[in-house]
């Protein structure tokens, strides 16, 4: 890959950053609205581990959350270590990417009943993927 052409992983960190802070408010309008009722809290412990890509974005950042070695001996099936009564301890940018774009059938419904705000929350999490496969490819900062 030419020197023009190399991608900066600071610079895509901080979109990426950014974008989650985008997308935060707007799927917490959405999950304050249904999650406290469900009868099948879906935040558990499986679900609490970082991909490649979550890691290259936490490294960047060089806030990779301490004590947060996924690979735990917890049964896979209890409630997530980082859930508490006021929901997910972690900031969603420093949460596994899979927290962020999965969504229950009850979580897309209500979504439903706003089509622009969902357009728009589905838009952001693909441009988070895109970013996320840049973030891969990328390196050092040239500018
Ligand atoms: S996202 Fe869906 S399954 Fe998970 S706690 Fe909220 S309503 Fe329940
Ligand atoms: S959102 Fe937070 S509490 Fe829920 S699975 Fe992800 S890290 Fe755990």
């Amino acid at each position: 890959m030419s020197s023009e052409n190399r991608v900066c992983r600071r610079h895509v960190s901080l979109r990426i950053r950014e974008l989650y802070g985008l997308v935060s408010p707007l799927i917490e309008r959405v999950s304050e609205r249904v999650c406290p009722s469900c009868d099948y809290i879906c935040c558990r412990e499986r679900h609490f581990s970082y991909d490649l890509y979550d890691r290259i974005f936490l490294e960047q950042t060089g806030l990779y959350p301490t004590g947060m070695d996924t690979s735990s001996e917890c049964d896979e099936d209890t409630y997530c270590r980082m859930l508490s009564e006021n929901g997910c301890l972690l900031p969603r940018w420093q949460r596994p990417f899979r927290c962020t774009w999965f969504f229950c059938d009850t979580m897309i419904s209500e979504m439903g009943e706003d089509g622009l705000m969902m357009e728009e929350i589905f838009g952001i999490i693909r441009e988070l993927q895109q970013q996320r496969v840049k973030l891969r490819a990328g390196g050092g900062c040239i500018g």
